[in-house]
């Protein structure tokens, strides 16, 4: 009888170590590792769960466009992406770091070391210059005033605004602020782009030169993640995951890959 159990363990002992090491390297290669995240908010005293279970996993250097209906849990979703906000439960692997169980400090440590987040408005600082609010992040990253306007710089010719460094958003086209946000969310090199809605307030030729300022930002080797409702500009992704009622409805790689001249 002993024997026979020692047998049986030794059948499956390799399988389970697969298994193991199989589940391991996903997560080794994803850069996203998703299980079971619910989000659920309380209106008084009921509780509305908009993120209902999600799994999903993002390798590095992919180029994915997340698209569903509003109010489907887009935002939500990349805030938790983006460490802005924590999920009420499942778990969230970002590069290895488990984030899921992070407490706010070491959340805002993460947050500024791994992700570059670009938003539908964005969110630049009035009365700084383009250089200087892409040299903002720096400045919480405690690095010199020399190094910074020199890192900051660098980027700023990434998105081809050289000759408008100077200019304040006011200052500035829509489609010229936008390159500022990327420009500021790439400048401390994070391991992930990600952008809700980054076309949402442009107008449709400008979306395009955005949307090709992502794909060179991939092509790069970086990994990007952007919510859009625009099925043409989800097509410059790679790869369209859809969200309906906080749940992924579908999740595609694109074989038909598009060429952008
Ligand atoms: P999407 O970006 O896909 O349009 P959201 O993630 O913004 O969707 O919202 C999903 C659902 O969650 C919506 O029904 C919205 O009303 C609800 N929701 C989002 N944020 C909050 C919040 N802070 N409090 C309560 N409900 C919220
Ligand atoms: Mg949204």
């Amino acid at each position: 009888m002993k024997y026979e159990v020692r047998a049986r363990s030794c059948i499956f002992r390799p399988q389970t170590s697969d298994l193991i090491t199989k589940a391991t390297t996903n997560i080794m290669q994803s850069i996203i590792h998703l299980e079971q995240i619910r989000k659920s908010y309380f209106m008084g005293r009921q509780e509305v769960s908009v993120l209902k279970g999600l799994n999903l996993d993002i390798n590095k250097n992919e180029y994915v466009a997340l698209m569903g209906p509003s109010g489907s849990g887009k935002s939500t979703l990349m805030n938790i992406l983006g460490c802005l906000d924590s999920p009420t439960g499942g778990s969230y692997i970002l590069n290895g770091h488990d984030v899921s169980k992070m407490e706010d400090n070491d959340l805002a440590e993460i947050r500024n070391k791994e992700i570059g987040f670009v938003f539908q408005q964005f969110n630049l600082m009035p009365r700084l210059t383009a250089l200087e609010n892409v040299a903002l992040p720096l400045v919480y990253a405690g690095i010199p005033k020399k190094r910074r306007t020199e890192m900051a710089m660098d980027v700023i010719k990434k998105v081809g605004l050289e000759d408008r460094s100077h200019h304040k958003p006011n200052e500035l086209s829509g489609g010229q602020n936008q390159r500022v946000a990327i420009a500021r969310a790439l400048v401390n090199t994070p391991s992930l782009i990600l952008a809700d809605e980054p076309t949402g307030n442009l107008d449709s030729k400008t979306s395009i030169e955005i949307m090709e300022i992502f794909g060179k930002i991939q092509a790069s080797g970086n990994t990007v993640l952007l919510v859009t409702h625009e099925e043409d500009i989800a097509n410059y992704a790679h790869r369209i995951v859809r969200l309906r009622d906080g749940v992924i409805e579908s999740d595609k790689r694109r074989t038909d890959m598009l060429v952008h001249a």
